[in-house]
């Protein structure tokens, strides 16, 4: 009697398993949901990212709040280098706070990339410490002193000799193109039309 009711039981189960089929497809969807979070930022992945990057006094210098996400093609030098340091091997949903020192970043403040130039140089413009000016190879830089007769001027870039502390979040890691891949660059959503 008591072997007949723990059959009865074992039967009872069997009935509420799904067919074989079902499960299947279970697993499957399962598995592209598990692979697709755990792909993660390698050479040749693409990667939609958000950031909020602040300098040490916690003053926002971007964002990407409101904006889009920022798409690139990893280990193409697209990004910073302590960007792209910190961004290996992680995945989709992942936050974290990246700390990157000039040295990784926009370089160290080179001070012979300051220098005097005489005031005539600027014509009739108007001058005034602060401005930027794009010079005729396309570097900007910024005046930093205006004397009697020469503007001093600054081609580091703004960022250089600043700590950067990116706040970022993952939002989409995918498989480059061939075609991304061959121009070093992202096509589609945040990357380039052509
Ligand atoms: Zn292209």
């Amino acid at each position: 009697m008591m072997i007949f009711i723990t059959f009865a039981l074992i039967f009872r189960r069997l009935t509420f398993l799904p067919d074989m089929h079902e499960i299947s497809l279970i697993q499957a969807s399962f598995l592209t949901t598990l692979i697709h979070l755990i792909m993660q930022i390698t050479k040749d992945k693409v990667a939609g990212i958000h950031y909020t990057l602040r300098d040490n006094e916690g003053t926002i210098i971007d964002t990407s709040d409101g904006r889009d996400p920022l798409y690139y093609l990893h280990g193409a030098g697209n990004l910073i280098i302590g960007m792209e340091e910190g961004l290996e091997g992680k995945a989709q949903g992942d936050k974290f706070e990246l700390k990157i020192a000039p040295s990784k970043g926009y370089g160290e403040i080179d001070p012979a990339m300051t220098q005097k130039v005489p005031r005539s140089a600027f014509g009739d413009q108007e001058v005034k410490k602060g401005m930027k000016f794009s010079t005729d190879k396309g570097d900007v830089v910024t005046i930093t002193e205006i004397g009697l007769d020469s503007i001093t001027v600054d081609a580091n870039h703004p960022l250089a000799g600043v700590e950067l502390n990116f706040a970022v979040e993952i939002i989409e890691v995918r498989n480059a193109t061939d075609d991304e891949i061959t121009h070093g660059h992202v096509h589609g959503p945040g990357g380039h039309h052509h």
